[in-house]
């Protein structure tokens, strides 16, 4: 099998680490069985897309040297890569859906989904759509179709039975189809919901292995039931562990960066945060714990990675910096401190001068800018004696 794992984020940002994480694990899974790892940008929330973010993950991957093989500026035979540029794609399989009686038409006012899910909270039940359209008469529906009203596409789930599915990392699972809600497909604005375009592009871009965060576990049944009406064979399934805060919250903005290139604007260095990354949930299976890109290629496997939350922990990130910098060359050094002296404007030095200063530094420093704030007086004179 020619093995074809994705990338799949919504340009509303940054870089979070757990994207560079599913990133990375996608990125290996390809490299490991020499197939393809390509990017695909989700950007069918236009509310959420943020100008510039493409750019962000592109030079952010290429900074961890997460290099794709297909995908926005790179091209490949699977194109285009932007989910927006794909519409007409995602509208004629959503037509399809209805034709095969898989989908309907729903023409519920927001005022009338807002009053459902009020009584339901109220009653203490799930917000689930009350499938008021399901059963539309045709002629009524083409009439509102014909008269332009507001409507969105949405999938029928079965009232009751099991979804039975596996997946690579936690085994068989068993959901119950009456806690699945008819999702939309086709937002009232005409762009798909993740739901359909993602299933639909995974399809046509023949990814065999979707690998992904564990939040769309519970929608996983939705996307088998829409393998099934499509007639089409489901890739493989991996979800991946959540990442936590040391006190096991999920990992948030407010506990400590969340962006990549946070870590990467202190002074981290690309192979640590990786190897720290690979290490949010996999492990080799024995005490080894500094890889290299390539030694992570040559040892990764998805059945390796544990199914409870992954903590991260800082001073395990630290660590790895500080192994990094004892043993990194005075060149991989200097290709991050020369910028930073030059910004101060401390850049009179010769390389070998400089290369002695680290080597006098570089056991107590954690991150390379502390080389400026520890070593400042190598490389500038003091101004002031007092
Ligand atoms: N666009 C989705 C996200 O950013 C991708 C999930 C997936 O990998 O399928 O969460
Ligand atoms: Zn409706």
């Amino acid at each position: 099998m020619n093995v074809r794992t994705r990338f799949a984020p919504s340009p509303t940002g940054y870089l979070h680490v757990g994207g560079l994480r599913t990133a990375l694990y996608s990125f290996l899974y390809a490299k490991k069985h020499g197939g393809s790892f390509l990017l695909r940008i989700e950007d069918t929330d236009q509310a959420r897309t943020v100008p510039g973010a493409v750019d962000n993950i592109i030079s952010t991957l290429a900074w961890a040297g997460i290099t794709f093989d297909e995908g926005p500026g790179k091209g490949g035979n699977y194109g285009p890569y932007i989910q927006s540029e794909r519409l007409e794609l995602y509208h004629k399989q959503a037509k399809e859906l209805v034709e095969k009686g898989h989908a309907y038409y729903c023409f519920c006012s927001s005022e009338r989904l807002d009053k459902i899910r009020a009584i339901q909270m109220a009653q203490k039940r799930p917000p689930c759509y009350d499938r008021h359209c399901r059963d539309l008469a045709p002629e009524f529906v083409a009439e509102k179709l014909r008269n332009n009203e507001p409507h969105v596409i949405r999938m029928k789930v079965p009232l009751e039975g099991e979804c039975v599915f596996s997946d690579i990392i936690r085994g068989t699972v068993a959901i119950n189809y009456n806690n699945v809600d008819d999702q939309v497909l086709i937002k009232s604005d005409g762009f798909p919901t993740y739901h359909l375009a993602y299933l639909v592009d995974d399809h046509f871009m023949e990814i065999t292995h979707t690998i992904r965060g564990e939040e769309w576990l519970p929608s996983t049944p939705k996307h088998i039931l829409l393998y099934q009406y499509f007639g089409w064979q489901a890739p493989a399934f991996a979800h991946l562990p959540l990442l936590l805060n040391p006190d096991k919250s999920k990992l948030s903005k407010r506990q400590g960066d969340v962006a990549v290139e946070d870590y990467r604007a202190k002074g981290y260095l690309a192979e640590a945060l990786v190897n720290f990354v690979a290490f949010l949930g996999w492990n080799p299976g024995d005490t080894r714990e500094i890889f290299s890109l390539d030694e992570l290629i040559k040892e990764f496997s998805l059945e390796r990675i544990g199914k409870s939350g992954a903590i991260f922990n800082l001073e395990k990130l630290q660590w790895y910096n500080q192994q990094y910098l004892h043993h990194a060359s005075h060149e991989r050094i200097l290709k991050e401190l020369k910028p930073m002296l030059k910004e101060k404007g401390w850049d009179n030095h010769s390389d070998v001068y400089l290369g002695s200063v680290i080597d006098l530094l570089k056991e107590r420093v954690t991150v390379i800018p502390e080389f400026l704030i520890n070593g400042q007086f190598f490389f500038v004179a003091p101004t002031s004696y007092d």
